[in-house]
């Protein structure tokens, strides 16, 4: 005899063969909130995953590094030292219009996007 399991569904009693984890009546109602949970990160996740690809944001990005190839805020430390990455200064999750501003836009080296992100993410906890 092969073993069973009860059902993952909260209060159901129905046995189910081990190697499964719901039984026939609530495994395609699980199937399908696993699958609404993956469409919902990607719609969340998309918009900004999509634009950071996008050609206007690379056209803009590459000719600010032009005008500003260095980490503006070593700047105001008085360090000189080549910026990698183009941020925003206001998060673009915060103000999506500001997304092709340029004025919102700054050059930073790994250290301090790393050292501005870690804060973006304290202050929206
Ligand atoms: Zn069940
Ligand atoms: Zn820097």
């Amino acid at each position: 005899m092969k073993p069973k399991r009860l059902c993952n569904h909260a209060g159901c009693n129905t046995l189910v063969d081990y190697n499964q984890t719901y039984c026939s009546k609530h495994e395609p109602e699980a199937k399908k909130n696993l699958y609404d949970n993956y469409e919902n990160r990607k719609k969340i996740g998309g918009k900004y995953f999509w634009f950071y690809k996008s050609k206007a944001w690379k056209n803009l990005s590459n000719q600010y590094r032009l005008k500003q190839p260095l980490c503006e805020a070593c700047l105001q430390e008085g360090v000189i030292k080549a910026g990698n990455v183009r941020d925003h200064i206001m998060p673009i999750r915060e103000d999506w219009s500001k997304r092709l501003d340029e004025s919102n836009i700054q050059n930073l080296c790994h250290y301090h996007h790393n050292v501005k992100t870690r804060q973006e993410r304290m202050k929206s906890k």
